[in-house]
């Protein structure tokens, strides 16, 4: 071995560069991170090939002064940090003063600057880390570095960059990410003269929607919940908005974007309640805290942090998140949402307050008929009139009005059709009601092919997915009751008994008291033999054997003290799924509505237990637009 020297400040610079600019976006994300440091308001960017010909940002921020304009380009050189004491409460997004060191010495990068309230810019060029004299330059306020031939002169680097759009797709995605964090200040993006993407300055509810899509600005959930130095805000995106892959995935803490464990467990329990395992949500959310307790300093680009306090992170994240998303309950108007023209607005205050469903986030989007130009449709006008007039009518006078509490319904639907009235008095337990005493998800009007609901709402036609909605209502009332260890069963007049192996047997045995809390009341007849003798009476019309063997099953292979904590919800949706309604079944309207009253009443009812949807709305503007009405 030879002996040990000090290496070179251009080697060390080009050692960080390798943790630091791994492609293109890392070098763009340095540049962009210093240009909102400094403040600016505007920050405008120009890629050529990717950015890895030339990466452009051009800034108003408060500009360098020229005697730090050297100083800028050297390693461990930085305004935004001065002692220990400082990096512990680190409120910038760059402090470690190696970002434009390190780019500097794999490209040739010119630095052209104006401080505020100096007389000109001055400019200095750096060759792979080579510094030139500076000179003064043309300039307004703010500072403009341009980034050519990224890596050229490093060839076992460039090696590893993709084509020209896959780094620039990382640039995008990296200029997506920090202008979702900063709302309030203009970007603009021109790939290869192009012009990608400009945002204007607004709220996080409109740069979401011009930069995540509308549909997700408008279904999406807006959360605003804290805890002490705790608060969690932002975007959660509906669960049946969700996508099949991660990348509409946004969390940022203090303003930077990470990726961090703790918060990713957290966020997929919350969503696991109300979205397909295979699908992902789309959100983007804001963790704010003290500074002192969380760690930026734990890696060179910044992108994961370390909380002093995780569990206590990880307990206010799930319980904001699912109490937030508990409210995607049927029949409610989605956040930034104005219930009116269906527009999108800036954030008020939160909508949906979990825990109360009977004074629903709902409100009611009234239908506004299109001027038409021909004059054949006054006909099928005048029947929306009619059809609406009579919905203004007194509620209790609604041709339609359901005559079964909520509560009833288990008892109406399951039990084959023949439903029993309520005595008079009984609306008192209906769901809050819009003015016209049309009730969020309308009055049923009929059933499609046996499998869907169509309902008159106050705005438009209601198609419900009946399986999906019941399943989700039965499964919900499952979990209450489990909850509450108030299961009640219902005893079988005949026992019915059917042939079970050895392993059924065994399971019963061992199992009859958590097989009691689940409502079951079973019993061994013979070795090979098992008596059911009691079911959940929430699940009295399902058949029988197979509810029983279904959850004998899922206890035998998991174990019942497993079944009932960590995978009670699954077990609980096997079980809703036995005793739901099946397509094919024919309802009464009764039936209907009264199914209809139960969705609005129960949390996360919008979405059946695999997270598709349970129901769609039509509204007359939709009806309109389609048979192009107005136009
Ligand atoms: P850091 O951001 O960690 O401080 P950098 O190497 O990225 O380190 O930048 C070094 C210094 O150069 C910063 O601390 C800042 O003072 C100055 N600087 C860099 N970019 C800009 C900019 N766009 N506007 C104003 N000052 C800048
Ligand atoms: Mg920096």
């Amino acid at each position: 071995m030879s002996r040990i020297q000090l290496l070179s400040d251009q080697l060390v610079n080009q050692i960080a560069a390798g943790e630091v600019v791994e492609r293109p976006a890392s070098a763009l994300k340095e540049l962009l991170e210093n240009s909102l440091d400094a403040g600016a308001d505007n920050v405008g960017v120009e890629l050529v090939a990717g950015g890895t010909k030339l990466i452009k940002v051009i800034d108003d921020g408060i500009g360098i002064e020229h005697e730090d304009l050297a100083l800028a380009l050297h390693r461990h050189a930085t305004s935004k940090i001065r002692d220990f004491d400082d990096l512990q409460k680190v409120a910038t997004l760059g402090f470690r003063g190696e970002g434009l060191a390190s780019i500097a010495s794999v490209s040739r990068l010119t630095l052209t600057s104006r401080f505020n309230g100096a007389a000109h810019a001055w400019r200095i060029e750096s060759d792979h880390g080579r510094l030139h004299e500076a000179e003064p330059a043309a300039l307004a306020v703010g500072t403009t570095i341009e980034v050519h031939d990224l890596y050229y002169q490093t060839p076992a680097r460039r090696k590893f960059l993709k084509s020209d759009g896959t780094e620039f797709a990382h640039c995008e995605d990296m200029v997506k990410r920090l202008a979702l964090a900063n709302p309030d200040k203009q970007f603009t993006l021109v790939h290869n003269g192009r012009a990608n993407l400009r945002v204007m300055r607004g709220d996080v509810i409109k740069r979401c929607a011009a930069l995540l899509g509308d549909e997700f600005a408008q279904t999406a959930v807006q959360v605003e919940e804290s805890a002490g130095p705790l608060r969690l805000w932002g975007l959660a995106g509906s669960p049946t908005l969700s996508k099949s892959s991660r990348d509409a995935q946004y969390f940022f803490v203090n303003g930077r974007f990470v990726r961090d464990k703790v918060i990713a467990h957290a966020l997929r329990e919350a969503y696991r309640d109300v979205l397909h395992h295979d699908r992902h949500a789309a959100y983007c959310l804001f963790l704010e805290l003290d500074p002192e307790g969380v760690d930026v300093n734990v890696h060179p680009t910044k992108i994961e942090v370390r909380f002093r306090e995780s569990q206590a992170i990880y307990g206010f994240m799930l319980r904001s998140l699912t109490k937030a998303l508990a409210s995607t309950k049927a029949g409610q108007v989605p956040a930034g949402v104005d219930p009116e023209t269906g527009e999108i607005i800036a954030p008020a205050a939160p909508t949906y307050a979990a825990g109360t469903p009977q004074t629903s986030g709902y409100q009611q989007q009234p239908w506004r008929q299109q001027h038409m130009a021909i004059p054949v449709v006054q006909e099928p006008l005048a029947m929306y009139d009619r059809m609406f007039s009579d919905l203004k009518r007194e509620p209790g006078q609604a041709a339609v009005t359901p005559s079964y509490a909520p509560a009833e319904f288990g008892a109406t639907v399951l039990s084959g059709g023949n439903p029993r009235p309520l005595p008079v008095g009984t609306r008192a337990f209906m769901p809050a009601t819009d003015e016209d005493g049309i009730p969020p998800l309308g009055f049923a009007m009929a059933q499609l092919h046996g499998v869907y609901i169509l309902t008159q709402a106050a705005e438009g036609l209601i198609v419900v997915d009946m399986h999906a909605a019941h399943e989700r209502v039965v499964y919900e009332k499952l979990k209450n009751a489990l909850d509450l260890d108030n299961m009640p069963s219902q005893p079988m007049l005949i026992p019915h008994l059917f042939s079970a192996d050895r392993f059924e047997v065994a399971t019963v045995e061992d199992n009859r008291e958590a097989l009691a809390q689940l409502g079951f009341d079973l019993s061994v007849q013979s070795p090979t033999q098992i008596a059911i003798r009691g079911i959940p009476m929430l699940l009295k019309d399902a058949d029988a054997v197979e509810l029983a063997r279904s959850v004998i099953k899922d206890i035998r292979e998991v174990g019942a003290s497993q079944m009932l904590t960590g995978r009670r919800n699954e077990l609980l949706s096997t079980m809703a799924c036995h005793g739901s309604v099946r397509a094919n079944r024919s309802l009464t309207i009764p039936e209907m509505n009264a199914l209809l009253r139960e969705m609005e009443a129960t949390e996360r009812s919008g979405q059946c237990n695999h997270g598709r949807p349970t129901w769609f709305r039509l509204s007359m503007n939709d009806l309109d637009k389609l048979f192009m009405r107005g136009q």
